[in-house]
């Protein structure tokens, strides 16, 4: 077999296509391969009228698949058909390409594929192209993805709000039965909720199926929900309630440092979990108890908090639960637990649908996390427009990108 056929064969291109040539560039680390269209006449491209005239070529080149070490170009001068039944002339698109990409569709699912765990400008270096020629065909085909995908079983919804550096903030909307992401818009405020209704309805949705969202306890994505989606229930996430009692807990602390010096270092004991302090700090924390400290007080109610947590999630019912906290905390002569209490007061009715609807928080602490890797790999990115890009593709359960080039699933041929 002569090599122009093997490497046909090896790009899996079918007639009318065929290698005609392969140049190696050694030093450079390039091979070239030339392919031709043989055909003087095709298919018109708009209306599928056959055997029409090849009207011109224009050459054009597409990087592929490394063979080896070496980076792989494919050049083809691609036919124009001047058609005599619909009276354009167009160019045939190449069965390698998207159209107007400059990488065959192998190189794109690799690009793809390795996005999902290395940050683009890593997947750049690696496949000796600069970043930023990756973004497009990137976002292309998640958004091709995403437009495929159905939102229609999306009932019970979680929305969080995301500080993406000099972004600025995000709110992201999740599926919280299916976790995965399902919008991203930019900024926090009301009308978040109604872009988000309006990419809903356009993946099969629909703003009367929502029957519960999950939030933070912020007055705008309140007030949001109320409007856009008035029959669902709000909940708020217990996340969101034991960190605003590590809030109120760390004022107490930083207001009482001023007269308790050693107070200073016990930040991080007071706000990690017991079961994880050091030696040194379980030593600190003993101090802590015995000292009568305001912030001793504080941390009691704080822990007392996560206790409640556990315990409402394990079916005990919340109502009394917190009910006995806010009256604790209302009379526990510190201010920022008042504060707390009073809002939790004005917010029971969602605390305890919370624990009806959703007792697992699961789906939003693998959204966080899928989240979070994608913000810290934002750092440095221009635009939202790229940041929601990879949120999509490691977070959204795209089931429609392309396979991984290298990696078949087991039992498909080939
Ligand atoms: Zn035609």
């Amino acid at each position: 077999m002569e090599s122009t056929q093997l490497f046909t064969l090896a790009l899996g291109l079918q007639a009318p296509w065929s290698v005609a040539d392969i140049r190696f560039e050694q030093e450079a680390g390039e091979i070239h391969f030339d392919v031709v269209c043989g055909e003087p006449r095709l298919p018109c491209p708009v209306c599928g009228r056959a055997a029409q005239p090849v009207h011109d070529r224009k050459e054009r080149t597409w990087q592929h698949l490394h063979f080896f070490q070496y980076r792989a170009y494919l050049h083809a001068k691609v036919p124009r058909v001047a058609c005599g039944a619909c009276g354009k002339t167009s160019q045939v698109t190449v069965p390698w390409a998207r159209p107007g990409s400059g990488f065959s569709l192998l190189f794109e699912a690799l690009v793809v594929a390795l996005a999902r765990h290395l940050p683009v400008r890593q997947v750049g270096k690696l496949l000796g192209v600069n970043e930023a020629r990756l973004w497009r065909p990137l976002k292309a085909i998640v958004d091709a993805a995403r437009e495929q995908e159905s939102f229609a079983d999306a009932s019970h919804i979680g929305v969080d709000e995301k500080h993406v550096g000099r972004l600025g903030f995000i709110s992201v909307f999740h599926d919280a039965k299916d976790p995965r992401v399902l919008f991203t818009a930019e900024g926090r405020k009301a009308e978040v909720f109604e872009r988000f209704e309006e990419d809903l309805k356009a993946h099969g949705g629909a703003a009367e199926h929502i029957e519960a969202i999950s939030m933070d306890l912020s007055k705008t994505y309140q007030a949001g929900a109320r409007k856009t989606f008035p029959q669902a229930q709000m909940c708020f996430d217990p996340f969101h309630l034991v960190k605003l009692g590590s809030a109120a807990l760390e004022q107490v602390r930083r207001a009482e440092v001023r007269y308790e010096p050693d107070l200073k270092g016990l930040r991080w004991a007071t706000l990690k979990r017991p079961e994880k302090w050091t030696f040194e700090q379980f030593q600190d924390m003993e101090w802590l108890r015995k000292s009568g400290l305001e912030t001793a007080r504080a941390w009691r109610l704080k822990e007392r908090l996560r206790d409640i947590v556990r315990l409402a999630r394990a079916e005990h019912p919340a109502e009394p639960l917190f009910k006995k906290w806010i009256s604790w905390a209302r009379r526990c002569r510190l201010g920022p637990f008042k504060k707390v209490a009073a809002t939790f007061r004005d917010h029971l009715p969602g605390i305890v649908a919370t624990f009806v609807l959703n007792r697992s928080n699961a789906a939003a602490e693998s959204i966080n996390a899928a989240i979070q890797v994608a913000v810290v790999r934002a750092r440095g990115f221009r635009t939202l427009s790229h940041l929601q890009t990879i949120i999509y593709l490691i977070a959204g359960k795209l089931t429609h990108l392309p396979a991984h080039p290298y990696i078949r699933p087991v039992g498909t041929p080939g």
